[in-house]
């Protein structure tokens, strides 16, 4: 694969081709807006920017970023197309029914979705086997894992396929068999926020000592040691007998704390409003967004190390 194709450059689409570009690939991208496509290349060069402060595999010479104001345009040459539109399943679907007829018949069509089943979004496409998840978390060329999803449809050639790409690129392919809601990352990141929610809902701890203890207690570990892995190093016989006594305990609601929903319906959206679980001015939210990737980008390092 040499080929891929952008379609979508708003938060997540410049990160993802600065990172394929590095990796000896040729990109090209496309948005429906003109403001969007603008803007990515100066997006890309601090992408680069940053990939460069990381270190890590690089292709011998990279690949070329274009940008594309025609969809049969960026897709033409692609062997692969990575959509990352908005998370609406009505635009993602007409997307796939243009890629259908746009795209070389035997490239790999992905998706960047969050969370909108891979199957749905097969549905669309006359060969639905080579329609698959590629799941990049935010940032993209600073978070290492992605998820490749199989759909009930997708061939297995592809998922293989695609988690080579991903892994030739310096990058973890984790592949995620089964097309369940969330995949597997926002599954568990989810799973800890409705148990975090709780426990500072029901006046057990604040909201600032419940950030200490997850990201020193059980953050910075897991960075080090995963969760499969911790469970031997605790031993199983004491994850078996707390687990007895505490699964019963733990939060299980399905709706969402009305912490998060009453904010939510005054538009206090966090850090992009001012307001949320804490208050930010426009230049604290600027330092700590700065202060933040940062850190993410020694913590990656100092972890590759290893
Ligand atoms: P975004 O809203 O920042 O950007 C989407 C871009 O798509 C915009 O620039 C928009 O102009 C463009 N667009 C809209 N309709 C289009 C069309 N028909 N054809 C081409 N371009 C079109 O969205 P984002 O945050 O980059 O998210 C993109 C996808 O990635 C979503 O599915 C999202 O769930 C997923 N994702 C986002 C994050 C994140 O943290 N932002 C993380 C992981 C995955």
């Amino acid at each position: 694969m040499k080929n891929v194709a952008i379609i979508g450059t708003g938060t997540m689409g410049p990160g993802m081709a600065a990172t394929l570009a590095r990796g000896g690939m040729d990109v090209a991208c496309y948005d429906t807006s003109e403001a969007a496509r603008e803007k990515v290349p100066g997006e890309v060069a601090t992408a680069l920017a940053v990939l460069e402060r990381i270190g890590g595999r690089a292709a011998s010479s990279a690949g070329a970023v274009s940008v594309r104001a025609d969809l049969a345009d960026a897709v033409a040459d692609a062997d692969l197309v990575i959509e990352a539109v908005p998370e609406d399943p009505q635009t993602k679907s007409v997307v796939f029914r243009e890629l259908d007829r746009l795209s070389k018949p035997d490239a790999i069509l992905a998706s960047n979705t969050s969370g909108i089943p891979i199957t749905t979004l097969q549905e669309p496409v006359r060969d639905p086997r080579r329609v698959v998840g590629m799941h990049w978390s935010n940032p993209p060329h600073v978070i290492p894992v992605i998820e490749v999803i199989a759909g009930e449809k997708t061939s297995p050639e592809v998922v293989e396929r695609l988690s080579r790409l991903v892994g030739d690129l310096g990058l973890m392919p984790v592949r995620v068999l089964r097309d369940v809601p969330g995949f597997v990352e926002n599954r568990v990141l989810y799973a800890i926020m409705r148990e975090c929610l709780s426990l500072v809902d029901k006046g057990v701890i604040s909201a600032e000592e419940l950030d200490t203890c997850v990201q020193w207690g059980i953050g910075f570990k897991l960075a080090v040691i995963p969760p499969m892995q911790l469970l031997d190093v605790a031993g199983l016989d004491i994850y078996n007998a707390v687990a007895s006594y505490l699964n019963g305990d733990l939060d299980g609601r399905s709706d969402v704390s009305r912490t998060i929903t009453s904010r939510v319906d005054r538009g206090d959206l966090g850090m992009k409003t001012g307001k949320g679980l804490f208050d930010y001015t426009p230049e604290r939210a600027a330092e700590l967004r700065k202060e933040r990737a940062g850190k993410l980008v020694a913590v990656r390092r100092a972890i590759s190390q290893d």
